[in-house]
């Protein structure tokens, strides 16, 4: 969960979920889409997908962390992580924090996010890491990463570890690949209601299993609401126009107003969806106003969409 996501967006959310989902057996037997609307809004979803899945494959977490490499979604980090938070071992471990105060602790010049530059961190942690109280360990060098190695100002006057350190420059470490550069993608959806539903369409792929607007296939007049957000080395900008009603199509299906709270969808077309439904709510209270006031017009307007149609 943590993720790309502040601690303190986290903690409600932890304590949500480990409500909902108390025990491996009960995440186990949840339908897919209940684990990927308790985790919407949190992004990677296919962490939540994994973990329902190694809940599935597993009655209680193996302490081997070869053996917990062998589920879904665990690599070396993660298996380590559980390894040492739940069971204590001494094993080495590298995430953010700690692969700053270690890359400044032994000066690596390699990039961090480079293969040479994880390689020299791992071996720094393996180094380190003590017999036992490797959780403490690991807790501590996060904490100082947190707390006194920042990565702007580090805080060397009072560093507990400052006669060990080797970096000459500690705010020049630690090296980063460039980022690649965002790449700008306009992606079209269209709002279709009926009555008080909206169809939806189930994503296949960057969203797989959770609900959002069926794509418009071509953008035709003013869109009635935009929005851009980041997704991986993207910037999307969503555009959503007005479409009239429809058959729903391959994996799409009509969803009243007031039940799509309960499924899950990515945040940006949940945001969509309650812009678009309060706007066209408004609409529909002015257009009975105006009927109440003005029932010959109504009539004549009546007529002309008719006419149209
Ligand atoms: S001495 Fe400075 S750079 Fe080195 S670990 Fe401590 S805070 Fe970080």
């Amino acid at each position: 969960m943590l993720q790309q996501t502040t601690v303190a967006t986290v903690i409600p959310r932890f304590e949500a979920w480990m409500h909902r989902f108390p025990t491996l057996q009960s995440l186990a037997k949840a339908e897919e889409s209940e684990v990927l609307h308790a985790w919407q809004g949190l992004g990677y979803y296919a962490r939540a997908r994994n973990l329902r899945r190694c809940a599935q494959l597993t009655r209680a977490l193996p302490r081997d962390p070869l053996q917990l490499r062998g589920l879904p979604g665990i690599g070396r980090y993660t298996a380590n992580a559980i390894s040492i938070f739940a069971f204590d071992q001494p094993l080495p471990l590298v995430e953010a924090n700690g692969a700053r105060v270690l890359s400044r602790v032994f000066n690596i010049r390699a990039a961090i996010d480079s293969t040479a530059g994880q390689q020299q961190l791992w071996s720094a942690s393996a180094q380190l890491v003590p017999k036992s109280y490797a959780r403490d360990f690991h807790n501590a060098l996060m904490d100082l990463g947190a707390l006194v190695c920042t990565p702007r100002k580090p805080h060397c006057g009072i560093c507990p570890i400052r006669k060990f350190c080797r970096a000459p420059n500690p705010h020049l470490l630690p090296v980063k690949r460039r980022r690649p550069d965002l790449v700008s993608l306009i992606e079209p959806h269209a709002f279709i209601t009926r009555r008080t539903s909206v169809l939806l369409s189930q994503c296949q792929r960057r969203w797989r299993g959770m609900w959002m607007l069926p794509r418009a296939r071509v953008q035709r007049g003013e869109p009635i609401y935009t929005a851009s957000f980041p997704f991986t080395h993207h910037r999307i900008m969503l555009r959503v126009f007005e479409r009239p009603v429809r058959s729903p199509g391959p994996h799409e299906h009509w969803f009243c107003f007031s039940d799509v709270t309960s499924i899950p969808m990515p945040t940006p077309h949940r945001r969509a969806i309650e812009r678009c439904v309060r706007d066209l709510r408004q609409r529909r209270c002015a257009r009975e106003i105006d009927d109440r006031l003005w029932p010959r017009r109504s009539g004549m307007r009546r007529r002309q969409s008719e006419r149209r149609a």
